[in-house]
């Protein structure tokens, strides 16, 4: 009898933390050669479609064998996280905003030349694709408006002003996140690497409040049983094993972050120095409707993080953050831009399974504290 009823506790206390990818997955060498020879006109369309659809098919398996319980598509076929709603649009210049990063290298976004603004591909055409290959849930990462908002020039456009540009960008991007979320998508992850960088840029915030209010205005669009279904992903940007605004400390950016009216937060954390200040952070300012999916994989460092770190970060944050809006995840997407072969595909998905077996054993851990106190 005695035992029975320590096994019902058991059952009962038995806590699943969730555990989520960020989205991108280096793209094997066969593509990379071919979406450069595809940009010199070296190859057709056709040839390029025949590699892209490889890859994806070669990601999601190899995705599925991680024992992830949700997937991406690895974004094989986006040309980065930012760009694919612009990918081909011809009203573009190349001198728009230059990002700097902290070991000298640069990204520059083009501009905008004339409107009206349409966005050339939709993220839920990348999510079909991968709903037709696996049965496992599928998560679809989408790229901020505010991100995007960026595109505008300084200079303005002759006959398209801005304010025509952000009704025309935010009716985009609510038909991005609104057709994943009717095409099956598990959830979607807005992803706003570019809110560290805001205060980087300027430490009044005006900014970042700025693009919290952009964001806004697309999330107030969806109701708050959509929004379960809805996160934001943010991060010191992560490009060529280096970040653009790493210094900004998170008690800076959390108080405003988590007004962002999602449910699911996605934060870079095991890259971190200072853990405990971050998790007094997100403690005193996330939301008790907020689900903290925290970093537990760095994707800048190359060396592969045990299980037993893992479990040991998810313990650590699990006595901040109650167990019930606790998640995982990795730092950021493995190759954010499609050109960025820094780590390699086998270190991403070995962080990946890391992550996962990681996750299980605190899973196991937390049940035995749970165990030992109830019996
Ligand atoms: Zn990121």
């Amino acid at each position: 009898m005695h035992h029975c009823k320590l096994f019902h506790h058991h059952k009962r206390l038995y806590m699943k933390i969730p555990t989520e990818p960020i989205g991108s997955i280096p793209r094997p060498k066969y593509l990379l050669d071919a979406m450069a020879a595809f940009a010199k006109s070296e190859i057709k369309q056709e040839e390029l479609s025949i590699l892209f659809n490889k890859a994806l098919v070669e990601t999601i398996i190899e995705f599925e064998a991680t024992g992830s319980p949700v997937i991406t598509d690895g974004e094989q076929n986006k040309p980065s996280f930012a760009t694919y709603p612009i990918a081909g649009l011809q009203t573009l210049a190349p001198d728009g905003v230059i990002i700097p990063f902290a070991d000298g290298h640069t990204r520059q976004l083009p501009k905008l030349t004339a409107g009206p603004f349409k966005y050339q591909a939709h993220a839920s055409s990348y999510l079909k694709t991968a709903k037709s290959i696996t049965a496992l849930p599928v998560k679809q990462a989408v790229i901020s408006v505010s991100a995007l908002s960026l595109l505008y020039p300084q200079e303005g456009i002759d006959g398209y002003t801005q304010e025509q540009f952000i009704d025309d960008l935010l009716n985009e991007a609510e038909k991005d996140i609104r057709d994943c979320l009717n095409a099956g998508a598990y959830n979607v992850q807005v992803d706003f690497t570019e809110a560290r960088l805001a205060i980087k840029l300027d430490p009044s915030k005006g900014l970042l409040k700025a693009f919290i209010d952009l964001n806004n205005r697309v999330l107030n669009r969806f109701s708050v049983e959509e929004r379960k279904r809805i996160g934001v992903h943010t991060c010191p940007g992560g490009d060529h094993d280096s970040t653009h605004s790493a210094d900004i400390s998170y008690t800076e950016l959390l108080p405003y972050l988590f007004e962002l009216n999602a449910s699911n937060f996605y934060l870079e954390y095991a890259a971190e120095k200072d853990k405990q200040t971050v998790l007094q952070a997100i403690k005193e300012t996330a939301k008790p409707t907020h689900k903290i999916f925290i970093g537990v994989t760095d994707v800048l460092d190359p060396q592969v993080e045990t299980a037993e770190q893992v479990k040991d970060l998810i313990l650590e944050a699990a006595e901040v953050i109650p167990l019930e809006r606790l998640g995982t995840t990795d730092d950021c997407g493995f190759s954010p831009f499609a050109d960025d072969t820094s780590t390699s595909r086998q270190t991403a998905f070995a962080k990946i399974r890391a992550r996962i077996e990681g996750t299980l054993l605190a899973e196991k851990a937390l049940t035995k504290t749970h165990f030992s106190i109830a019996g």
